[in-house]
């Protein structure tokens, strides 16, 4: 767990936050993703793809405003979707902007968005030959995804990724930010990796 960059050191499925689906590596650290080294970061953004607060505006002041040129010229991004930039000055070389859904209750498809987020983001990564991508938790801050619901949505969406599809990647990593966030995915990677 305290590898942060890099890979991480590997433990047996089961211990730990670190487990393996197939070939790769899935794993929680408590950290700032705009530090990642990883291939790609990706972004909380929004629809606009117009920078915001939060994740997003940590990545934009970190990247420098080529990413948000960038953002420009790909006129937004439906929910549920993700769009590649390059990473501008950041550590990652490019930076996966995923827009997922604002909660309004549960009952509005944010469940059924918030994995497709995840997915369409997997799929960007894996088509451009990506290898290692770090997420933060997509939808759990401004948009207001209650995080123990979303933090299991994200795991099971991933593990269900790397199962079925086809893909090169080795690492996917959680990159997450205070202390009450990491506790609901670890929690929820209790619950979903021993299912698989
Ligand atoms: P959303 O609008 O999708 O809810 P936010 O950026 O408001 O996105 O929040 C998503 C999550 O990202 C929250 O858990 C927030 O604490 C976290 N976060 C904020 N800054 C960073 C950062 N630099 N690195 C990783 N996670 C971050």
């Amino acid at each position: 767990m305290n590898a942060r960059h890099g890979l991480p050191r590997l433990r047996p499925r089961g211990l730990g936050h670190e487990g393996r689906v197939r070939g790769a590596v899935l794993e929680l650290v408590q950290g700032d993703i705009t530090d990642q080294e990883t291939d790609a970061i990706v972004n909380a953004a929004n629809a606009r793809l117009a920078g915001g607060g939060g994740v997003d505006g940590a990545i934009h002041r970190a990247g420098g405003p080529r990413i948000m040129e960038e953002c420009r010229r790909l006129g937004g991004c439906p929910t549920g979707e993700a769009r590649i930039t390059t990473g501008g000055e950041l550590k990652a070389r490019h930076v996966i902007h995923a827009v997922g859904p604002v909660y309004r209750g549960g009952a509005s498809g944010e469940e059924h968005l918030l994995a497709s987020a995840y997915r369409n983001s997997l799929r960007l990564a894996a088509e451009h030959g990506l290898e290692s991508v770090a997420f933060p938790s997509l939808s759990t801050g401004a948009y207001g995804y209650p995080v123990q619901d979303a933090a299991e949505v994200a795991l099971q969406a991933i593990v269900e990724f790397l199962e079925n599809e086809r893909h090169g990647l080795e690492l996917v990593r959680f990159v997450l930010f205070d202390r009450r966030t990491m506790e609901a995915f670890e929690e929820a990677f209790e619950r979903v990796l021993p299912r698989h």
